[in-house]
């Protein structure tokens, strides 16, 4: 099960989804669930700036507000929603040992398309 920052590595989530890792979110980049440019939305979590996909609903924060269809599957991204990320460190654990080594051995055919696929490599021409 994911937790703490592996959940906003590389992702947009809002504070629901998030549940309650205060120190995460702390640490968290933030940003409003829309961007505004000249009166047009643009949902930051699907890019979507469709204004038949912004469906009015009432909430709390009180004003007009609304949410995005287009990525609703993700979860409702709201027009006073805030997305939470942090940018993807790339730890991917190494391995101990050369995976990529084939021990086994080609039967003559293949042995041959295999040699003539690096001849026809190295000498750049096309069969
Ligand atoms: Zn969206
Ligand atoms: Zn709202």
């Amino acid at each position: 099960m994911e937790s703490g920052k592996d959940v906003l590595y590389g992702r947009e989530i809002t504070r629901k989804e998030l549940q309650g890792e205060e120190e995460t979110l702390e640490k968290a980049f933030q940003k409003s669930a829309f961007l505004i440019e000249q009166n047009v939305f643009t949902c930051r979590r699907c890019g979507t700036s469709d204004p038949r996909q912004q469906v009015q609903s009432p909430c709390s924060c009180g004003e007009t507000c609304f949410y995005c269809v287009a990525c609703l599957n993700m979860g409702k991204v709201k027009k006073c929603s805030m997305l939470y990320s942090l940018a993807e460190p790339n730890e991917f654990p190494l391995f101990s040992k050369d995976c990529l080594q084939w021990k086994g051995v080609l039967s003559l055919e293949q042995a041959r398309a295999s040699h003539d696929i690096v001849t026809t490599v190295l000498e750049k021409k096309l069969v």
